[in-house]
């Protein structure tokens, strides 16, 4: 079931949000050659305790950590690690959560180590993009597809691929909640938007085929191919006026 958000649930969440959010820049402040992305983690982890919010993660179906943090062919769900190093040139896809009054705030962003090649870098680009059409299509009216084909479209396109396996979400009082927000799919299907809803947009694009495989550890979720891999994501309020990103700060 869709929970819809009051105008007061919606302030509640503005703050679990902007920690969330808060975090992920910090994070992505913090990456250099030869941290670790245990490191990371920590400094995540820390950050959300010291605002007196709850990293939405940490426990979260028994995820050990407070960010997911996936480098390179590693698509989502990267288990921090104290033998996982930042090498110049990789690319790190970080995910935060913060409860903070009971609501969950989320946002994910893939982050260059010092200069990358410049395929990685369009993959990074494209991504970024495609999460901002994903949000200009969330409009009071439309329908989930809208924002499904407004990311696949976009993205392939470009080349890329979206992938199928793991889609973006209702977010609320729960971090998963519906409806569920596919990064493909037909315009006008699904269902429809209306204030009130706040959702996570969340497009994974991989540089060659859209196939996962997830590794023995039950978490880490790379691509089949060894590709690279590229995730963003916001929390977006649907409204009137139009969508909102709660999650900005990271961008700003
Ligand atoms: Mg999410």
């Amino acid at each position: 079931m869709i929970q819809l958000k009051t105008a007061h649930e919606l302030e509640a969440m503005r703050k679990a949000c902007a920690i969330s959010a808060q975090a992920l820049k910090l994070a992505g402040q913090s990456i250099e050659a030869g941290i670790t992305t245990a490191e990371l983690d920590e400094i995540v982890f820390r950050f959300i305790k010291k605002q007196g919010a709850k990293p939405g993660f940490k426990g979260l179906y028994g995820f050990p950590g407070s960010a997911c943090i996936s480098v390179n062919d590693t698509v989502i769900h990267g288990l921090p690690s104290r033998k996982a190093v930042i090498r110049p040139g990789d690319i790190v896809s970080i995910d935060t959560g913060a409860v903070y009054g009971g609501f969950n705030g989320d946002n994910a962003c893939t982050f260059a180590c010092g200069r990358v090649d410049s395929e990685a870098q369009r993959l990074m680009d494209v991504t970024r993009e495609a999460l901002h059409r994903g949000i200009a299509a969330a409009k009071a009216g439309s329908r989930v597809g809208d924002i499904s084909f407004a990311v696949q479209s976009y993205v392939e396109q470009n080349g890329f691929s979206v992938v199928r396996s793991y889609v973006g979400h209702g977010v609320g009082r729960e971090m998963h909640e519906d409806p569920e927000v596919p990064n493909f799919g037909h315009a006008g299907h699904g269902p429809r938007l209306v204030g009130g809803m706040t959702i996570a947009i969340e497009p994974m694009v991989n540089q060659k085929h859209y196939s996962v495989k997830t590794l023995s550890d039950g978490w880490t979720v790379k691509t089949a191919d060894g590709g690279l891999s590229a995730h963003f994501e916001h929390t977006v309020a649907i409204t009137a006026a139009g969508p909102q990103i709660l999650t900005l700060d990271w961008e700003e």
